[in-house]
């Protein structure tokens, strides 16, 4: 199959996208949060083609997109609570979970009696959702395994000759998957957190939103996922990543010796840092994280970052860390995911 990259602020692209998703295609369109994999949400033979072209365990449920709430009627219930969370966070990077009805099909939720519903803010995503006026589910557009794509290259690189048409808008705003709440379990829970806060969704809901257990750990053997996402390898370079933790000379210390110990021993090896910290780790390879003063610009250039590790042949890669508050926490479950939760402690935390 021929892979079309088309530019997503053309009209006759947002049409062709449209009529191939109407048809029961695949296509690459962007959002705020990271470049979607698209298929009419009512359609499981092209819900399955996503799985196919993703490479994606059939046990994995898929993100179900609109362009307005009157899509949802017949489609899900709507629970208590959640239409306060529409109002402040819709359209944007909030993906809520209701009950649904059997009109989604299983392969969309795994059959799950769940399904996970979001509305993009992106503009170009508005036109070709309200073009198509179908459902669309949609997971990221990578292989299944690697990172997020954050720019349409990234969808090309990972789906050319897997679909027919690619839209390209850029630069995905945000650069990291939604938040994805809970709201069918009692009290609001984040099973991934994301671009919309766990401090954004408390002063909406005015009530404590909990927090699932594995968003900073791995999953432990017999431990449920709740997302069932959260049991794969996921967002991890194939050099292996380590997170150094400390006061900050201890970390750049120790981020400059490991670097300088493994290139001795052979190894291809960088460091992840902080845009203040370029200058003094000038002879480790380093690579702008962008300003720890600013944990937006991390989430924006994380994936980016993760996936030309790859390219350059990265064996091993230490990488300083943000705390782990507001955009941080979904910054650090991805970083954290890349690394396997390997950390090192250096330094005295008192000091
Ligand atoms: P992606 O589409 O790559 O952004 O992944 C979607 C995420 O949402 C995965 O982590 C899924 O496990 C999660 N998800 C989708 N639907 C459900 C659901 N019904 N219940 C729990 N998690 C879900
Ligand atoms: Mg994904």
């Amino acid at each position: 199959m021929n892979t079309k990259v088309l530019d997503a602020n053309a009209p006759e692209a947002i049409d062709l996208a449209a009529r191939l998703l109407a048809e029961g295609e695949l296509v690459g369109f962007p959002t705020e949060t990271v470049y979607g994999l698209g298929a009419n949400a009512l359609d499981p033979k092209a819900v399955l083609s996503i799985f196919a072209a993703k490479g994606r365990p059939a046990d994995n449920p898929l993100i179900v997109h609109i362009w307005h709430q009157r899509q949802l009627e017949g489609l899900c219930e709507i629970p208590e609570g959640a239409e306060k969370l529409m109002r402040a966070f819709w359209p944007g990077p909030l993906t809520m979970l209701f009950s649904r009805t059997a009109r989604i099909p299983n392969e969309v939720t795994a059959g799950l009696p769940t399904v996970a519903i979001r509305m993009p803010s992106m503009p170009c995503t508005q036109r070709l959702l309200r073009a198509c006026g179908l459902p669309i589910a949609a997971p990221s557009a990578n292989r299944s395994g690697r990172p997020s794509p954050t720019l349409a290259s990234h969808v090309l690189e990972d789906m050319d000759g897997r679909v027919p048409l690619i839209l390209d808008g850029g630069p995905c705003q945000v650069g990291l998957e939604s938040t994805v709440l809970d709201l069918t379990h009692g009290q609001p829970t984040i099973l991934r957190p994301g671009g919309i806060t766990r401090e954004m969704l408390e002063r909406v809901t005015g009530t404590e939103v909990l927090l699932a257990g594995s968003i900073l750990r791995p999953l432990q053997p017999n431990e449920q996922a709740l997302s069932p996402g959260m049991r794969y390898r996921h967002y991890a370079p194939k050099g292996n990543v380590t997170l150094v933790e400390g006061p900050e000379t201890a970390v750049l210390e120790a981020l400059r010796n490991r670097c300088l110990e493994d290139r001795q021993a052979g190894r291809r090896s960088c460091v992840l840092c902080f845009t203040e910290h370029m200058d003094v780790l000038a002879d480790c390879d380093p690579h702008d994280i962008g300003s720890r003063k600013d944990e937006a610009q991390v989430a924006h250039r994380l994936f980016d970052i993760l996936r030309r590790l790859d390219q350059e042949g990265m064996e091993t890669i230490y990488s300083e860390v943000v705390p782990p508050e507001g955009v941080g926490l979904a910054v650090m479950n991805r970083l954290g995911r890349a690394a396997a939760f390997r950390t090192l402690q250096v330094g005295n935390k008192e000091a």
